[in-house]
């Protein structure tokens, strides 16, 4: 997943660009970028992954000169991408993930187009995207025959001369919202950029709508509509607490998932609530709320060097950093019965590791798991918000009752099927936990406060009811490491 933000002021808007970007730095850990449009266009892109996003393009800023512009972070490819096109030059940062990437390629090379940048062995897909745009009759044109082309997802800004054109992805998979402050207009992929650059949310755009930013104001281009999808873990993991997408904003669902995780809970007596820092404090909040037993931190995470998980070169490395960050207060773990609020399990590894271990080795009379959402069963397809299909706790599960890798898991996916406890205690018995409770689809999806069929649940329930196609090729992607 990347995170994207654009602004279009009626005076220079480097300083508001370099803050609301900074504002999606949990997004990506790969690569930072911005471009200004001024008398030119400047651009700069940086690798972030041994620093943060701020200290990298600090000095940038002070050289870049323009009154609207567009930044990134990005997961794993180097944004934005400046093309000297038919409709004029422009910048562009997209978000999403594009499965038939191969095959547009190909399609593109037969009709002469050429590429220069690359990602990981393949063409970078921004290129690619602003390549199939070039292919239209005009901007609008290019956008939407790109949406037509591609398969997976894409939400993107372009910087040119008539402003900035933002557009969701036709599936509404990743989120763009636009505000306004006296001197200018933002675009943005996480409200939390807006309050402290004093942008007041105006709007979230549809799945499919394009609009067109400047310092004017905003002008409708394709009004949008239709499937929803939007991605159901931005509320679980990956959104910032403060962030709100469709209205609905991410702590609060959180405190949601947490209270429906205590109602499940009547028949264990509980000391204490915590929370896995950060993602699963909110979640933990809601579970003291509705249980009434207080929320403590038998674990603090030391900020000052471990903000965020940079992109370490080896496991070892991540294992270190993980092992080093979260710090026990024996304290508050000692003979007590505690519940540990988890956004997610994916591995489990860090969580049994770094996580539970402490809480034994302080001496935790009992220990509860507790995952906001249910087991993680499908990497994602849309923005690789999670990870490839052989490392998920809940495979390996059951690789293990099954004795083998099988295609169709909908009994294990069935929350009251027999398959489903029977892997659910395997996961128990290799966390070493006294219990392990998951929430339900049901309940995440009420706490989320959305109808399901606006909802991806894809990574839970392996259907995706609003793209073409279902296909299960590239189901099992290289690890993508997201910011902690
Ligand atoms: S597959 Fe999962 S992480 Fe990916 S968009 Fe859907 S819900 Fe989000």
């Amino acid at each position: 997943m990347s995170g994207i933000f654009g602004v279009a002021s009626k005076k220079d808007c480097i300083e508001t660009l370099l803050y609301g970007t900074d504002y999606h730095s949990h997004l990506g850990t790969e690569y930072g970028g911005m471009a200004v449009l001024g008398e030119n266009f400047t651009r700069q892109i940086h690798n972030i992954s041994q620093s943060q996003f701020k200290s990298k393009f600090y000095d940038d800023a002070k050289h870049m000169k323009g009154n609207k512009g567009i930044g990134v972070i990005s997961a794993f490819e180097e944004q934005p991408i400046y093309l000297k096109s038919r409709f004029g030059p422009f910048c562009i940062v997209t978000n999403g993930l594009i499965e038939n990437t191969e095959e547009l390629t190909e399609s593109l090379l037969k009709k002469g187009v050429s590429f220069c940048e690359v990602s990981r062995g393949t063409v970078n897909e921004t290129e690619l995207i602003a390549k199939l745009i070039n292919q239209g009759d005009n901007l609008i044109d290019g956008i939407e025959k790109m949406f037509d082309a591609i398969e997976g997802s894409c939400s993107l800004l372009l910087l040119h001369k008539d402003g900035i054109y933002a557009a969701r992805d036709r599936f509404g998979y990743t989120p763009l919202a636009i505000g306004r402050r006296a001197d200018a207009w933002a675009v943005t992929a996480e409200t939390s950029a807006f309050p402290n650059n004093d942008f007041e949310i105006t709007k979230h755009l549809s799945p499919g709508e394009i609009i067109l930013i400047n310092e004017s104001g905003i002008i409708s281009k394709r009004p949008g509509g239709g499937v929803n999808q939007i991605c159901a873990f931005l509320w679980i993991y990956t959104g910032f607490p403060a962030s709100n997408y469709e209205g609905i904003n991410v702590e609060v669902v959180r405190e949601k998932c947490g209270r429906f995780l205590a109602k499940q809970d009547k028949d264990i007596g509980v000391d204490v609530v915590s929370g896995v820092p950060d993602s699963g404090v909110a979640h933990a909040i809601g579970y003291a709320m509705e249980s009434g037993k207080p929320y403590r931190r038998p674990l603090v995470k030391y900020t000052p060097g471990y903000g965020r998980s940079y992109t370490p070169p080896s496991q070892e490395t991540r294992d270190l950093i993980a092992k080093m960050k979260l710090v026990p207060i024996r304290d508050i773990i000692k003979g007590n019965r505690i519940v540990v609020c988890e956004d997610s399990i994916v591995r489990g590894t860090q969580l049994k590791n770094f996580t539970i271990k402490k809480m034994w080795d302080g001496e935790a009379k009992e220990v509860h798991v507790r995952p906001a959402c249910p087991p993680l069963m499908f990497p994602c397809r849309f923005n690789l918000s999670t990870r490839s299909i052989d490392e998920l706790a809940a495979r390996r599960a059951i690789r293990s009752i099954e004795g083998k890798d099988i295609e169709d898991v909908s009994e294990y996916t069935d929350y009251n099927s027999e398959k489903y406890k029977m892997m659910v205690e395997w996961i128990r018995k290799d966390l070493e936990v006294t219990t392990l409770r998951y929430q339900s689809v049901g309940d995440m999806v009420e706490a989320i406060g959305l109808p399901k069929e606006s909802l991806c649940l894809y990574c839970w329930t392996g259907e995706c009811p609003g793209q073409k196609l279902c296909s299960k090729k590239n189901q099992d992607r290289e690890e993508i490491p997201m910011a902690a």
